[in-house]
């Protein structure tokens, strides 16, 4: 069990003594006590993190770092079967999708290892200029010191999406994961510990938002703020980084839709909306959580759906055969419950919405879908970030199109039609960040994850992941023997 910060390579207790519960939300039970950072520990890490990067991590290679990150990765494959019980403990989630994210995790860091190798060729590249007097190359040298801090709902996945592209770019990390699922991060220290990568490299510091990652975001020591979490909160670093003029990337919240065409395939259509939806119980920031329906395919859809739904099995994630477990907080649970109260004003309830008779204890909740909500209505608007689903039809591509874009958010979107034509147009037509046909939710670590509108700034994921961490620099000589000439003639 680890219980204490790790800063500058070493197992520290905070510095005020201050220590917070995690609790089982399968139960409702406390797993154990992880340390509350202040602004004492942060100034620490974040002092460790710059040592580390002005001794050496920012001058080194990118195939010395390579290295390190297939290190990291091969520590934590080794350890994937108790990473992703501990997951399974910490957030809720059902074990073959903890043990999918450890996986992906893993994968991460593998791939930013390529990346780090082919940093290396990308380097001194000439750029041609109109002028031949001149000679320019471009370098890419990493950012500095990044804050890192991330939200609960996958939470070694998120470190790994933050932290393996960052030292991939020989940026040092302050990482601070959420205070709901604050586990696996520090497992993800204690493997770069065990491979001895060097000290103040990653500094992970477990806190709660106001008392650590507010100083994380304000601290002037900081040259990069990576945040993932909810649009609140993310205005707030905005805020801070403002004040310094520090380098941002924000991947904020969204409503996203999933558009279905008459001339779609009911069972695929079925399928994919609940996968879209009821994954992770809902709580991912690209659920497709409103349908847009054709009104042909509606009737029979909307059976089938309903039915499959009800069918899913509700339960502790380390139970065999589960595929919906609990919320991972009760604050969470408190949330989504609220909100379906709210949509049951606002909508016909077609199932679920209340805790599953089985289920007393824990943060459990029925998978709900509501028909018809009103257009300015809350469940239409605002992210709930659980398994709840509203379905709206529409007669046509136009009408769709209108309606899936009227949304402050722009990170995802879903189209299904067996016409890929109109597929394609519709798919270029959704201001968003991400778009799946004929499917909702794959993601790859090669393509570019983000949002438009208040969904966020920049691109994680893929190369763009990489230039996040990365300064681009000119460096132009002037080759001529002749003298410039502009004021000594
Ligand atoms: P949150 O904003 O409450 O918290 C996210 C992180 O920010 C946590 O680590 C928290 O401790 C920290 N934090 C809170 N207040 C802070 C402050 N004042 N200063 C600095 N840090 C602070 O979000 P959450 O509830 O953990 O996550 C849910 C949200 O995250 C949803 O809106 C979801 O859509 C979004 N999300 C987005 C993506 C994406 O890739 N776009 C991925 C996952 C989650």
């Amino acid at each position: 069990m680890r219980d204490q910060l790790y800063i500058n390579g070493q197992w520290v207790r905070p510095d005020l003594g201050g220590y917070f519960d995690v609790i089982d939300p399968g139960n409702g039970d406390l797993i154990q006590r992880v340390p509350a950072a202040t602004e004492e520990d942060i100034d620490h890490a974040v002092h460790a993190a710059r040592q580390a990067f002005t001794r050496g991590w920012g001058q080194s290679t990118g195939a010395e770092r390579a290295a390190w990150l297939e290190a990291l990765a091969d520590e934590l494959d080794r350890r994937r079967d108790a990473l992703a019980v501990l997951e399974v403990r910490d957030n809720g989630k059902p074990l073959p999708e903890a043990q999918w994210d450890i996986a992906d995790a893993i994968g991460c860091f593998r791939y930013y290892a390529e990346l780090a190798r082919e940093l290396d060729d990308r380097q001194d590249q000439p750029l041609a200029l109109p002028d031949e007097r001149f000679r320019c190359r471009i370098r890419y040298e990493p950012v500095g010191v990044a804050g890192q801090i991330i939200p609960w709902n996958y939470p070694l996945l998120m470190a790994a999406w933050k932290v393996a592209p960052a030292l991939a770019a020989g940026a040092t990390c302050v990482l601070k994961p959420s205070e709901l699922t604050p586990l696996t991060a520090l497992e993800l220290a204690g493997a770069a510990e065990r491979i001895g990568l060097p000290s103040g490299v990653l500094n992970v510091v477990t806190g709660l938002g106001s008392e650590a990652g507010a100083p994380l975001s304000q601290h002037p020591g900081v040259d990069k703020l990576a945040f993932t979490g909810s649009v609140p909160t993310g205005s707030k670093i905005m805020s801070a980084a403002a004040v310094d003029i520090k380098n941002i990337s924000l991947e904020l919240g969204g409503k996203s839709a999933f558009i279905v065409f008459d001339d779609a395939d009911v069972e695929a259509a079925v399928e994919w909306i609940m996968f879209g939806i009821f994954w992770n119980q809902g709580q991912v920031c690209s659920a497709t959580s409103r349908l847009l329906v054709q009104e042909g395919i509606a009737a029979k859809l909307l059976e089938r759906l309903v039915d499959e739904t009800r069918r899913i099995t509700i339960g502790p994630g380390l139970e065999r055969g589960v595929l919906l477990g609990p919320l991972a907080s009760a604050g969470q649970f408190q949330k989504v419950m609220g909100m379906i109260e709210q949509g049951k004003q606002e909508a016909n309830l077609l199932t679920g919405g209340k805790r599953p008779p089985h289920l007393s204890h824990g943060f459990f909740v029925e998978p709900a879908i509501f028909d018809e909500p009103g257009e300015n209505s809350r469940i239409w608007r605002e992210e709930i970030f659980g398994p709840v689903l509203c379905v709206k039809r529409f007669k046509t591509e136009a009408e769709a199109l209108k309606q899936a874009n009227d949304s402050r958010y722009g990170l995802a979107a879903a189209v299904m039609s067996n016409d890929l034509e109109r597929a394609a147009r519709v798919a270029n037509g959704l201001r968003a960040g991400i778009v799946w046909v004929n499917c909702s939710q794959p993601t790859f670590t090669q393509a570019p994850w983000g949002g438009m509108k208040q969904s966020g700034i920049g691109r994680e994921l893929g190369r763009w992941g990489l230039d996040n961490y990365l300064e681009v620099k000119q460096v132009t000589e002037y080759r001529s023997r002749e003298p410039w000439g502009w004021y000594i003639k």
